[in-house]
Parts: C-alpha cells; sequence; structure tokens
C-alpha cells in the first residue's frame, strides 16, 4: 500500500527528513537550526549528514553539541575522498570542501539511500550535483539557501543575467536593481570556482522539489512575491521562507568571562563587533578598526579573528592589536579570538549595536534581537544584505566603506563618529524594534514562517 494509504487509520506518519548542509558555519548554523526546528518543534525524523573532515574546529565543535543536545537527530557520517585538485591550491578552504563534495556526490548515493528518507534538504551550494542523485533514487529534493531572499532571486536570475550578455547592473525582474557593485567578488571571473558552482546551481533550482530561505516574508517582500509569481525566473518552485530560524543556544560552548562582563554593563552601552566566522580583516584595516572603538569611546565586546580558517589563527591579541591597545581600553572593553555564543551575545540587554560583516544569519539574529546594526559588508552577498539593512530600517550602511579587494581603509576617525551615531540614534532603535517585532510575528503560531515551515512539514508527508 502506498504511504497515504496507510495514514487512514493510524496516526499520521512521521516525515523522515535528511539534512545535507555544506562547509562553513554559515551554512551549518542554519542547518542546525532547522534540525532543532523540525525535530522538537515539527515531530520529524531527522537526520544530519556530516561530511567529514570539517574545515574548521568552529563546525566540528557545533556538530558534538548539536547531537549531544539532540539526540533524536540521527548522525550520518560520510568521509570526503582526498581531492586531488591541484589547480586549486590557494582557493578559500571553504569553497574547496564545497568543490570535493560536489565531486563526490555520487558516493552519498548509498547513504541517502540507506537513511530510508521521504526527503532530502540540501544545501544551495551543493543542488546541481545532489538534485540528479536525489532523482534518481526518487527522493524528493528541497533545497535550502541559507542567505536572504533578495540575494536568492539574484542568485536565481543570475544564468539569465549572462545568457543576455549582461555586463552592467543587475535588473531582477519584480524585485530591485542590484548594482554591479554589490555581485559578489568572485563573479567577475567567469572563471572562478565559485562563480561556475555560482551558475551551475543557479541553472538546476527549477528542477528542486522546493526551496527554502531563512527570512520572512514582511522583510523582503519584493524578492519572495516575485520569486512566488515566477517574475524571477519561470518554473520556480514553490518557495517556503521559515525565517529567522532560531539560534540553538549550546551554553557549554561559550567562555564564561564575557557573559559575566556583560551581566555587569548597563543596558545598551555595549558595541558588539563581529565580522563573523570565515573570514580575517586585512592587518591595516584591523588596528583601524581598533583605533575607532578606542576613540568611540564607548564599552565593547569584540570578536577577533586573524586567520580565514581558525585553526590557522595562532596570532595573539596584542600581536594584531598592537602593544598597549588592551591595556588602554582594559575596563570598558573584552577583545577575545574565542567562539561566543552569538545569538546569545545579541540577546543581552547590554548590547546597545552590532558592527556586522552581513552575514546572513548573523544578521537574522540581529534582526530577531531588535539590534541595530552598522553594516560593514566585506564579501560574497553582504553587500546585498546590507541593502536589506538599511532598507528595512534595522540599521546603517555607509556604502562608500571598502570591501575586500577595494582599495584603501576606513580609517579609524570615521569608524568612531559611526558608531557613536548609530549608539545614540534614537530612530533607528525604535526601528529595529519594529524589524524585531516583524520578526517575531513571522514566527509566531499562525504567521508566515510558522505556516510556511508547517506546509513544507505537511509535504514531506505527502512525499511530494
Ligand atoms: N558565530 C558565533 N560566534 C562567533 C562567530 C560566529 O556564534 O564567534 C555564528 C554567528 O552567530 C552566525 C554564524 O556563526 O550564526 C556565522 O554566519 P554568518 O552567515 O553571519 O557569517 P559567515 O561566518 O558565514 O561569514
Ligand atoms: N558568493 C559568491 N562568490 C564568492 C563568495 C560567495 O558568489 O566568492 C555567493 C554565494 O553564492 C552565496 C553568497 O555569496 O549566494 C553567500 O556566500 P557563501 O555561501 O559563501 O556564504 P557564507 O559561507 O559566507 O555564509
Amino acid at each position: 500500500s502506498s504511504p497515504r494509504d496507510d495514514r487512514a487509520g493510524a496516526a499520521a506518519p512521521r516525515p523522515r527528513i535528511v539534512l545535507l548542509p555544506s562547509a562553513s558555519m554559515g551554512h551549518l548554523a542554519p542547518f542546525s537550526r532547522l534540525a532543532a526546528a523540525l525535530s522538537s518543534g515539527h515531530a520529524c525524523d531527522v537526520s544530519l549528514v556530516t561530511v567529514l573532515p570539517t574545515v574548521s574546529s568552529a563546525e566540528s565543535g557545533q556538530l558534538d553539541a548539536l547531537f549531544a543536545a539532540f539526540p533524536a537527530v540521527r548522525r550520518l557520517d560520510f568521509q570526503l575522498p582526498p581531492l586531488d585538485a591541484p589547480e586549486l591550491s590557494g582557493a578559500d578552504p571553504f569553497y574547496v570542501h564545497y568543490e570535493a563534495t560536489r565531486r563526490s556526490a555520487r558516493l552519498l548515493a548509498p547513504l541517502l539511500a540507506a537513511a530510508d528518507a521521504s526527503v532530502l534538504v540540501a544545501d544551495i551550494s551543493l543542488a546541481s550535483v545532489l538534485i540528479p542523485v536525489a532523482s534518481e533514487l526518487r527522493l524528493p529534493c528541497y533545497v535550502f539557501f541559507t542567505a536572504s531572499a533578495t540575494m536568492f532571486s539574484f542568485y536565481a536570475y543570475y544564468p539569465t543575467y549572462l545568457d543576455a550578455a549582461g555586463a552592467g547592473d543587475a535588473d531582477v525582474p519584480g524585485v530591485y536593481r542590484i548594482p554591479k557593485s554589490s555581485f559578489p567578488q568572485a563573479l567577475h571571473d567567469r572563471n572562478n570556482l565559485f562563480t561556475q558552482q555560482f551558475v551551475a546551481n543557479g541553472r538546476s533550482l527549477s528542477k528542486a522539489d522546493g526551496l527554502l530561505i531563512n527570512t520572512f516574508d514582511a522583510l523582503e517582500p519584493e524578492a519572495v512575491t516575485a520569486l512566488r509569481q515566477g517574475s524571477v525566473v519561470p518554473g520556480c518552485p514553490p518557495v517556503f521562507t521559515v525565517g529567522p530560524l532560531s539560534p540553538v543556544s549550546f551554553p557549554a560552548r561559550a567562555s564564561a568571562d564575557y557573559s559575566a562582563c556583560l551581566d555587569a554593563q548597563p543596558e545598551r552601552s555595549v558595541v558588539y563587533v563581529s565580522f563573523g566566522s570565515r573570514k580575517a580583516l586585512a592587518r591595516d584595516q584591523l588596528s583601524e578598526l581598533a583605533d575607532g572603538l578606542e576613540a568611540s569611546g564607548c564599552r565593547f565586546l569584540w570578536v577577533v579573528k586573524g586567520a580565514v580558517v581558525d585553526k590557522d589563527d595562532g596570532a595573539e591579541l596584542s600581536e594584531l592589536l598592537g602593544e598597549g591597545f588592551l591595556q588602554r581600553v582594559s575596563g570598558r572593553a573584552l577583545v577575545t579570538k574565542a567562539w561566543v555564543e552569538q545569538g546569545e551575545v545579541l540577546k543581552h540587554p547590554a548590547i546597545g549595536m552590532f558592527v556586522s560583516h552581513c552575514g546572513w544569519d548573523s544578521l537574522t539574529e540581529a534582526f530577531a534581537t531588535g539590534v541595530p546594526v552598522l553594516a560593514w559588508p566585506r564579501f560574497a552577498d553582504q553587500r546585498v544584505n546590507a541593502g536589506i539593512v538599511a532598507r528595512c530600517g534595522a540599521g546603517v550602511w555607509v556604502e562608500r566603506w571598502s570591501w575586500e579587494g577595494d582599495e584603501g581603509v576606513v580609517k579609524g576617525e570615521e569608524i568612531a563618529e559611526k558608531v557613536k551615531s548609530v549608539m545614540a540614534n534614537e530612530m533607528l532603535r525604535r526601528s529595529s524594534t519594529m524589524v524585531r517585532e516583524a520578526a517575531m510575528t513571522a514566527v509566531a503560531g499562525g504567521g508566515t514562517s510558522y505556516r510556511s515551515l508547517a506546509e513544507l512539514v505537511a509535504r514531506c508527508c505527502d512525499g511530494s
């Protein structure tokens, strides 16, 4: 009998969902949140494929914490065969990991078959290679886009833009113009590894059974509507806007010193500074930022990264920031190279603003907590995301500030002025609170994201 027949009489079957994230915390964090939401919130039977070895220690720590906290989530280890690709030496290690996984996609078939799943949810960076594998297994394949809906509309539209020999800004139909200066840097080079993955994945999307995006309708109405109406690309599969997914917090991973320190600060007095989990600022920019934070006179919590991959990040803070800096700011600043539980930090009443590189996960955390953002995008989709921040009132973006590959550094004085002005901006505080309220409404019972996730689960039950 078909699963549909079995459902008559007995309790509805639990959907069996396999999640397949790709490398970096920016992808693993939202997949972990989705795993928690589906397993605990929606009573699904969830497995998560871990593609090993991970690139960073942050990822292996996250995986251990996730499976310890959610024993119902099944762990499916997949050992990545070594990649023999000398042409990729020197490329970003996270993209090399995507590529290695892509080239091994067929080897994932037995693991997926054995998982006896009703649905696969694959990371966007693996879409074009996993959709055919899933199809051969007759396994419906949903794609999880871990960035914004606006970026997704650009991603989906980009092959059309290329085919039309597009050279300037991108007018994504039904959305708005994405200036060329906001394109991910890698796209300016047709032969870049990432561009090739980007275009191949973009072309494959219409073959997916559905698309999940960690956003909510009211945040990006243009992109969400245009995607659903088929204006961006004809034949766009159903779009499920399921965000902002709640951070899963792992208190054991947090370092005690900053929690105690935040507890002792007045409300909204601390500037939180982080540029995400996978890029380091250039040394000269790092020292201007240090000058700026010092000159702002504000309290701050700064998570410093000195290297792309945490395991290689051996430099001492004093070496990165200059002798004397830590002494001069002691008493009003906490500077750390350790992992912080950012979802928890942003919830803390002492935090008054967030200087952010605009990784989408970081932004969803800021939207959910109403902390105003000073957007300072560095690479990839981050300028598109910074545009969303400015549009929705969650923060400000100084568009002329440089990003990776641009000439020139942003001077400390300018950073100090901007930090002070955002901290004093009452209107911005109100508008970011409104963004938080809209986010809460979306995920609460009956809200757009709540319904979207429930509809996704219902479809997974149908096996459609
Ligand atoms: N993160 C964290 N602690 C850190 C650094 C990063 O919890 O010390 C989390 C952050 O909250 C976010 C993720 O790591 O959930 C980073 O993803 P994002 O998309 O913001 O940026 P990426 O690191 O991919 O550039
Ligand atoms: N991206 C890109 N080229 C790059 C880096 C990123 O086109 O060199 C795009 C990528 O396709 C995605 C977005 O930028 O749409 C976010 O990048 P990524 O997946 O690396 O996100 P992160 O790991 O920073 O969260």
